[in-house]
C-alpha cells in the first residue's frame, strides 16, 4: 500500500514542475535563480519584454530556439498559461503552417510560441529547407528567442532544484558527480538519475543519495552516447540496422 502511494507521488512530478514563473524582477530583469528557473538570462530577458508585450495588449508570435535540453518548454511553460504553445514544432507539416499563418492574422488569435531544436532543414510535405523548419513568411511574423547551452554551474544548481522538487536528498559529493555526468551527456539525463538513484539508495537503506548509488544507475542506465556506441558496435544482431558508417543524430 506504501509502495503504490510512493508510485503515484513519483508520478505526479513532471519534468517542468518545479518552474513557477520566469524568474523576473518588477523591472522584468532575470534574477540569477528565482521561480525554479536557473540561468538562460538572455533567454527569459527577452520572454519577460514578451509577456510586458501581451499585458499592453500586442500579440506577438514567438518561436525558441536552442540546443536540445537548453530549457525551451521550461521557458513556456514560465509564460503566461493563457500561451498556445507547441512543441517541437518542426514536427508540423506544410499546411498547418499555413493554417498557423492565416490564424495570427485573426483579432481573436491565441498568442503563440512555439519551439523547436532543429536548425536548417526540410519543412515537412516539401522539399524545401529552411531555418528552424518553419516556412520564412511565417517566421517573418515572429519574434525569436534562442536559448543557449548551459555552464557546469547552472547544471548544478538545475539539479539541486530538481532534488528538492523530487524530495531527494544528495549529498555534496553525489551531486558533484551527478553534475559532471550532466555536462558530459546531457542535463535531461541527469534529472532522470535523481529519481533512479534515489530509489538505488533506498534498496541499500542509505539515508540520503550517495556517490555509489549514481554510479550504480549511471551503470544501469545508458544515456544517448553510450547507447549509440552500444548499437554501432552490435548492429548486426538488430533488424534494420543502417551501415556503422551513416550518419546519426544522438541528441
Ligand atoms: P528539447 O529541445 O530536447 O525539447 P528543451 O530545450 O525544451 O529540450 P527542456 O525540456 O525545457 O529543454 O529542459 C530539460 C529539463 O531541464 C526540464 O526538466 C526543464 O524543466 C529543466 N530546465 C531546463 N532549463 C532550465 C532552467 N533554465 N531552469 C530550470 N530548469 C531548467
Amino acid at each position: 500500500m506504501a509502495e503504490s502511494r510512493d508510485l503515484t507521488r513519483l508520478e505526479r512530478i513532471g519534468a517542468h514542475s518545479h518552474i513557477q514563473g520566469l524568474g523576473l524582477d518588477s523591472a522584468l530583469e532575470p534574477r540569477a535563480v528565482s521561480e525554479g528557473m536557473v540561468g538562460q538570462v538572455k533567454a527569459r530577458k527577452a520572454a519577460g519584454v514578451i509577456v510586458e508585450m501581451i499585458r499592453q495588449n500586442c500579440r506577438p508570435g514567438n518561436p525558441l530556439s536552442g540546443q536540445p535540453g537548453t530549457g525551451k518548454t521550461a521557458i513556456a511553460m514560465g509564460f503566461d498559461s493563457s500561451v498556445l504553445f507547441i512543441d517541437e514544432v518542426h514536427m508540423l507539416d506544410f499546411e498547418c503552417f499555413s493554417f498557423l499563418n492565416r490564424a495570427l492574422e485573426n483579432d481573436m488569435s491565441p498568442i503563440l510560441v512555439v519551439a523547436t531544436n532543429r536548425g536548417v532543414t526540410t519543412i515537412r510535405g516539401t522539399n524545401q529547407r529552411s531555418a528552424h523548419v518553419i516556412p520564412i513568411d511565417l517566421l517573418d511574423r515572429l519574434l525569436i528567442i534562442t536559448s543557449q547551452p548551459y555552464t557546469e554551474d547552472e547544471i548544478r544548481k538545475i539539479l539541486e532544484i530538481r532534488c528538492q522538487e523530487e524530495d531527494v536528498d544528495m549529498n555534496e559529493e553525489a551531486r558533484q558527480l551527478l553534475t559532471l555526468i550532466g555536462r558530459d551527456t546531457s542535463l535531461r539525463y541527469a534529472i532522470h538519475l535523481i529519481n533512479a538513484a534515489a530509489l538505488a539508495s533506498m534498496k541499500r537503506k542509505g539515508k540520503v543519495v550517495e556517490t555509489e548509488d549514481i554510479e550504480r544507475v549511471y551503470r544501469l542506465f545508458l544515456d544517448t552516447k553510450r547507447s549509440m556506441q552500444y548499437l554501432v558496435e552490435n548492429q548486426s544482431q538488430y533488424m534494420f540496422s543502417v551501415p556503422a558508417n551513416t550518419e546519426v543524430a544522438t541528441g
